[in-house]
C-alpha cells in the first residue's frame, strides 16, 4: 500500500476499524429472508441504518403509471404495493467532483431444499473466515461494504466534492424493476458501482437474460383408461428438448469476442414445473418456466421471437399440440446485456484503487448472467460496473462470503471515493 498518501492511508484505517459494524449489519440483513414479496424488513433494517449513519433517505416506489411505459419495464404478474427500494443520499460538501451511485440488491432467492443447509439460512453464522447464510454472497455483505465506505470517509474526517446515493433495491432477481425505478426517479450519476459477489474485478460484459412461462393443456382421464387421454406434464418434454436445441444453435453461432473463451456461455434454464393433481389421474395441465441467456449484441425481440417459433415447429411435429398449441407468456426478466470498453474512466480510477490496495491490476469479468447494472448502462449514464466479494454457492445451498474480501472492497471503495468524489478536508 505504499501508494497511499496520508489522506488514504486515514480512510484505510477507518475502513478496517469499521470491520465489525460492517459484519454486524451484514449479519442483520441476512437475518431478514428477503425472498420475492418479503422484502420489508430488510428494507426496513437497512433504511434505520442509513439514517443512523447520517443518509437522507427516500422510500422509492415501483410506480407503474410512470414505469409501464419504460423501455426497460419488465412487466411481471404480481404486485407492487407496499414493496420499495431505500435511497440514501449524501448531498456534496463542496463542489467540483463527480457524483455516485452505489447500488446493491436487497433481495434473495428463496433457500431452496433445507436438508442441504448445515445451518438455518436465515441465521447468520461466521465459521473460519467465512459469513454463511442466504443472501450472505449475493449480496447484503456487498451492501454492508459499500455503505460503510461512505461511512468510513466521514469517520477519518473527511467531506466530499460530489452526491453520493446508495440504494438497496428489490427485484433485480428476477425483473431489474427496482433498480430501473431508482433511476427513473432521478438516482443516477456519473459513475455506478455495483458489489456484485463475482470478486474483485470489473465487469465489462454481460448477457442478456429474458423469462418465459409455458402453459400446456391435455386430456385427463381415469389412469384404466390413460390411453385415451393426453399427459400434459409428458407433454411438455419435447417441447423442453426442442427449446435445448434452440439452445445449442445460440451457443453455436456467432459469438462476440469476449465470449469466446466461454465452453458454453448462454444457458437456459427450466427452473419452475407444475402440473396434474393426482398419481392416478392424468394430468390435464402443466406449466414450466424458464429462463435464456442471449449475447451482448442480441436484442429482447430477436430471442423471443426465436422461442415462440422453436415451440411452434415442436408443436406442429405433435397432433395433439397442434390443435391445443401451448401458451407463452413473458414476464419478468426482459433484461438486454451490454458491453463496454475497459477504459471508461470510471474504470481506470477503479482499477487504481485495487491496485494501490492489492499491488496488481483488477482483472476483467465477462458474465454470463444478468445485474443491475443493465438499468445504468443501457438507459442512464453508463460508466457502471460490478466489484464486489468472493463468495461462493450463491443460488445454492450454505451460500457464504470471504470475509476479507468484503473488507477489501469496503476499502476499494472508500478510495474509490476519494478519487472520484473527491475530498473536502
Ligand atoms: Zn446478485
Amino acid at each position: 500500500m505504499a501508494d497511499l498518501d496520508h489522506r488514504q492511508q486515514r480512510i484505510i484505517e477507518a475502513t478496517e476499524k469499521l470491520e465489525a459494524d460492517i459484519l454486524d449489519f451484514a449479519g442483520r440483513l441476512v437475518a431478514e429472508p428477503s425472498t420475492l414479496g418479503d422484502e420489508a424488513s430488510a428494507l426496513q433494517v437497512m433504511e434505520t441504518e442509513l439514517k443512523q449513519l447520517g443518509f437522507e433517505t427516500e422510500k422509492v416506489a415501483i410506480d407503474l403509471r410512470f414505469l409501464a411505459d419504460h423501455p426497460g419495464f419488465a412487466p411481471v404478474p404480481w404486485g407492487y404495493e407496499n414493496r420499495y427500494n431505500v435511497v440514501g443520499y449524501r448531498p456534496a460538501d463542496l463542489e467540483g467532483g463527480r457524483s455516485l451511485v452505489l447500488n446493491g440488491h436487497l433481495d434473495v432467492v428463496n433457500p431452496g431444499c433445507l436438508d442441504f443447509w448445515q445451518d438455518d439460512p436465515f441465521h447468520p453464522v461466521i465459521k473460519d473466515g467465512w459469513l454463511y447464510g442466504r443472501g450472505a454472497g449475493d449480496m447484503k455483505s456487498g451492501i454492508a461494504a459499500m455503505i460503510y465506505a461512505v461511512q468510513a470517509v466521514k469517520v477519518a474526517g473527511f467531506g466530499m466534492q460530489a452526491p453520493v446515493t446508495v440504494q438497496g433495491v428489490i427485484e433485480e432477481e428476477c425483473s431489474g424493476n427496482g433498480a430501473l425505478a431508482c433511476l427513473h426517479a432521478g438516482y443516477d450519476a456519473e459513475a455506478t458501482l455495483i458489489p456484485e459477489p463475482f470478486g474483485p474485478t470489473i465487469l465489462t460484459h454481460q448477457v442478456g437474460v429474458l423469462w418465459f412461462k409455458v402453459t400446456v393443456r391435455g386430456a385427463s382421464r381415469h389412469v384404466l383408461s390413460a390411453s385415451s387421454g393426453i399427459n400434459a406434464i409428458e407433454i411438455c418434454f419435447p417441447i423442453i428438448a426442442a427449446l435445448r436445441s434452440l439452445e445449442t444453435e445460440l451457443n453455436d453461432g456467432p459469438r462476440p469476442e469476449a465470449y469466446k473463451q466461454f465452453d458454453h456461455p448462454l444457458n437456459l434454464n427450466i427452473g419452475l414445473f407444475s402440473g396434474g393433481s393426482w398419481p392416478s389421474s392424468v394430468p390435464d395441465e402443466a406449466a414450466f418456466h424458464g429462463r435464456l441467456s442471449y449475447f451482448p449484441d442480441v436484442r429482447f425481440n430477436e430471442i423471443r421471437q426465436k422461442i415462440i417459433q422453436t415451440i411452434k415447429r415442436a408443436s406442429e411435429n405433435n397432433r395433439w399440440l397442434s390443435q391445443n398449441p401451448p401458451e407463452i407468456e413473458f414476464y419478468g426478466f426482459r433484461s438486454d446485456g451490454h458491453a463496454v470498453a475497459r477504459s471508461l474512466p470510471a474504470f481506470e480510477t477503479l482499477n487504481d484503487c485495487h491496485r494501490m490496495l492489492t499491488g496488481t491490476n483488477a482483472e476483467s469479468y465477462i458474465a454470463t448472467c444478468t445485474t443491475d447494472l443493465r438499468a445504468f448502462q443501457l438507459f442512464g449514464r453508463g460508466q457502471a460496473t460490478c466489484y464486489g466479494p468472493v463468495a461462493e454457492n450463491i443460488h445454492g445451498a450454505n451460500e457464504r462470503v470471504h470475509i476479507p474480501s468484503v473488507m477489501q472492497v469496503a476499502k476499494t471503495y472508500a478510495l474509490f471515493l476519494s478519487r472520484w468524489c473527491g475530498l473536502v478536508e
